[in-house]
């Protein structure tokens, strides 16, 4: 059953009453900081919480793990638009522990993925065409050396200027209690 029809219905109330109004704030965040983090549901409302930003701070991305799979993704390409268009000064990357990008199996998910319809002449011709499943949805075996090799990633890439700090730390999922990681 989809989420969907009680979600419009309650979203035609918020308009209707106007529960927009204490979100107003403009695209540029307060804090000058952009927080590379990841998508754990745990994370939602416990790191802004538990780092007290508040609404129109920071600019936020997430994805799974809090990586940068291409230096020339869609993460970097965000990075760079929040330094030059937005103002962002910090780089914060933020790993947790108990993720679930940590020891991720390839071969587990590819069967998941054949077992619901996945054509193996698809994957095969992923293959050949020059990726290679296995390393894409590979994770890492230790987060904070995934932290460490992401804020090296950004701190070197030729794009990021030097007066732009970059920072990593590891959040507990439970606890909200960060770390910052030092000798980066
Ligand atoms: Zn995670």
């Amino acid at each position: 059953m989809s989420y969907i029809p009680e979600m419009l219905k309650f979203n035609e109330n918020f308009v209707k009453n106007k529960g927009y109004e204490k979100f107003r704030t403009t695209k540029f965040p307060d804090k000058k900081v952009a927080i590379l983090s990841c998508m754990d549901t745990r994370l939602t409302n416990l790191l802004p919480a538990a780092l007290n930003i508040q609404y129109g701070d920071i600019k936020i991305i997430k994805n799974a793990g809090a990586l940068i799979s291409h230096p020339f993704g869609s993460v970097m390409r965000s990075l760079v638009v929040a330094i030059y268009e937005l103002g962002v000064k910090e780089i914060f990357v933020i790993g947790h522990s108990d993720c679930g990008m940590e020891n991720l199996n390839s071969q587990q998910i590819i069967e998941k993925m054949l077992k619901r319809g996945i054509r193996k002449n698809d994957l095969d011709l992923i293959s050949s065409s020059g990726v290679n499943t296995n390393t894409w949805l590979t994770g890492f075996s230790n987060p904070i050396e995934s932290v460490k090799e992401t804020v090296k990633l950004i701190n070197n890439h030729p794009l990021i200027p030097k007066d732009v700090s970059v920072m990593g730390f590891i959040i507990n999922p439970t606890t909200g209690c960060i770390n910052l990681l030092k000798s980066i």
